[in-house]
Formats: C-alpha cells, sequence, structure tokens
C-alpha cells in the first residue's frame, strides 16, 4: 500500500509514496510524475479561448496516469475575472463527468458558488488545502466530499488541525501542495492531532482513495491492494 499523497505540485523520489501531481493548462514546465491531476487552475486562466484548453484537458485526461481533474474550482481573492472562472470550472465539470475522473477542487471563499455548480454533477471531490472552521469542514463532508489537509496543520493560528480532528476517517486525505515538505511530516503531525499513528491514517487515506474512485484508475492496481 502506497503512501498518498493527494495533491502535489513536485514529482517525489520516493517509490513508497504515490504522489498525485498538479498539472495546469499554461504550466511553463511539463510535470513528470507517473500520476498526475490536470486542471484549469482559476489562477492561470489568461489565454483567449477556453474551447482551447478544454481541448488540451481532454488530451491529457485521457493520458494513462492521469487519476484526477484539478485543480479546478473559484477564488474570490484572485484577479481572474469571475465569468472566466466559472466557464474556467463548469468546463473542469463537465471533463471530468465524461472521463469519470473525481475532482481537485481549489475554493476561496466560493464555498455557496462550488457546491451549487458540483450539485449539478454529482461528482466525487476532495476541497484541498483545507484550513478553514471546522463548521465549513462539516458543511463539506456532510454533502460528501472529502477535504484534504496539509501545511495549515504545521500552523498553530489555522483552524486546520480542529478540523482535522473533527472530519471522519473516511472523509480526509492529506497533502503538501506547492510546499517543500515530506508527505511523511503532515501523516505523523495528523496522527498526534487524531491521537492515532501515521500507518492507521496511510491505510485510512487509502481506503478512501480507492472509494474516490482513484484507484479504479490505477493500472496493476492490485499490486497496491494487496
Ligand atoms: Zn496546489
Amino acid at each position: 500500500m502506497p503512501i498518498l499523497n493527494i495533491h502535489t505540485h513536485y514529482p517525489t523520489a520516493n517509490p513508497e509514496v504515490l504522489a498525485i501531481e498538479s498539472l495546469y493548462f499554461g504550466q511553463p514546465t511539463p510535470g513528470s510524475s507517473a500520476w498526475r491531476s490536470v486542471g484549469l487552475h482559476p489562477w492561470y486562466l489568461d489565454f483567449p479561448e477556453i474551447a482551447l484548453a478544454e481541448h488540451w484537458l481532454r488530451e491529457q485526461a485521457a493520458r494513462p496516469g492521469t487519476l484526477a481533474i484539478g485543480e479546478a474550482g473559484l477564488d474570490h481573492s484572485t484577479s481572474t475575472p469571475w465569468l472566466r472562472q466559472v466557464q474556467a470550472f463548469e468546463c473542469c465539470l463537465r471533463v471530468a463527468a465524461d472521463t469519470r475522473k473525481p475532482l481537485v477542487l481549489h475554493c476561496v471563499k466560493a464555498y455557496d458558488e462550488v457546491l451549487g455548480l458540483l450539485r449539478r454533477y454529482a461528482l466525487p471531490a476532495v476541497f484541498h488545502g483545507f484550513d478553514k472552521h471546522p463548521q465549513v469542514a462539516a458543511r463539506l463532508w456532510q454533502a460528501g466530499y472529502y477535504l484534504s489537509f496539509g501545511a495549515a496543520l504545521f500552523n498553530s493560528r489555522s483552524h486546520a488541525a480542529e478540523a482535522l480532528r473533527q472530519t471522519p476517517a473516511d472523509r480526509f486525505f492529506l497533502e503538501t501542495d506547492d510546499k517543500k515538505l515530506d508527505i511523511k511530516q503532515v501523516y505523523e503531525r495528523a496522527a498526534d492531532i487524531r491521537g492515532s499513528t501515521p500507518e492507521i491514517l496511510q491505510a485510512q487515506a487509502w481506503e478512501n482513495f480507492q472509494n474516490l474512485g482513484g484507484s479504479i484508475l490505477l493500472p496493476g492496481k492490485n499490486d497496491h491492494t494487496t
């Protein structure tokens, strides 16, 4: 069973880790990981045609090793025009629905809007980089979505630790995002917070990944599940 890092921007050299590297349209350097998510990031939507991005996204989604669609989502704190963000997010939702892949979501101050659009598609989804109040977390996991926690777990002023403590075991993932962190440190920190062990959390996150639909997308999945 690999140690899952559900969202990172860097490849990993550790063969024990299954790291899902996030790629976005217009990214200056191509990703080099065996496993990836592909999306239209709300920060990087300054291109002329959504149709061009959708073509790229569908091509990338069809590559072996693409396990999820994302980052995708909405962000009220960025300068990207709102209409363009909605168009790009809807494009990601269409591709996720057509390819039956789960979503990795970037959501900043836009929970109502993201949940509203998600409801139309009924897709499995992970809210990555979660650092909000446990009440916001509960709203998401009660709606059937997953939360992924990372660097904010090390910040004592963040609500992330309390949100993780209150999140049911079958609803969490862990990640390093764009931080130069070792995912094993994140599992150790999360284990302290939940009064558990890194090994138990690794097994639980892997089981959650199966339930998310991620494992059906892995070639040779039996190697991982036995
Ligand atoms: Zn990210």
